[in-house]
């Protein structure tokens, strides 16, 4: 079982694997907690925004819409490569998925077809937006996937999982499409690498 780190650790963990991050507002205390549970935690989730401009795609995934109140995320990653922090604790982001999809990614193996809405993943998964108009065209320039990539894996790290706890919304969701533009078997052997690769940054004890 792992409970979601804090706040403080979560910022520390995502400087500590290089990613720059720019705190948003009360972002450590702006969550959904008082509708529902969060954690434990399971994996990672990630989205494209559908969005342009990083400033109202930011304060769009902070704030939320009429029919879906913010955070819509926790980081919302830009197209300049900065991970924003919207929210922490439960947020709106991964909706109802599949209980199939949640043991795999449990257990780290292949994926099966998401094929149903049974399963709150609110609770379970961190979440990153990226900022992208996910219409197949709108460019995903190499920062931003550098940012993806470390933003994922320093979730991961700090759990002890491997690539397999990263899934794109797509992935849990019947109908969902995003992330749009890049594989996630891709994304995730750019993750795999980086856990491989790199021993992980030194964090100070009792940073969260
Ligand atoms: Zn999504």
């Amino acid at each position: 079982m792992a409970s979601p780190m804090s706040a403080g650790r979560f910022l520390a963990v995502l400087r500590a694997e290089g990613a720059t991050v720019a705190e948003v507002g009360d972002w450590e205390h702006h969550n959904r907690n008082h509708v529902g549970p969060w954690g434990p935690m399971h994996g990672v989730m990630i989205h494209h925004t559908v969005t342009q401009g990083a400033e109202r795609t930011v304060e769009l995934c902070r704030v939320g819409r009429p029919d879906l109140p913010g955070p819509l995320c926790h980081g919302v990653v830009t197209k300049n490569g900065t991970v924003h922090l919207v929210g922490y604790g439960r947020a709106n982001h991964a909706g109802l998925g599949d209980d199939d999809v949640l043991r795999a990614v449990i257990a780290e193996r292949a994926l099966p077809p998401d094929n149903e809405a049974n399963t709150d993943g609110n609770r379970h998964f961190y979440g990153f937006e990226c900022e992208n108009l996910g219409d197949g065209e709108d460019p995903w320039p190499q920062r931003q996937l550098a940012a993806i990539e470390r933003a994922a894996a320093a979730v991961c790290r700090q759990h002890g999982w491997t690539e397999r706890s990263v899934i794109g919304h797509l992935e849990w969701q019947p109908g969902k499409i995003d992330p749009r533009g890049f594989t996630m078997a891709w994304l995730r052997e750019r993750i795999r690498d980086r856990l491989q690769q790199t021993a992980g940054p030194a964090l100070p004890l009792g940073s969260g």
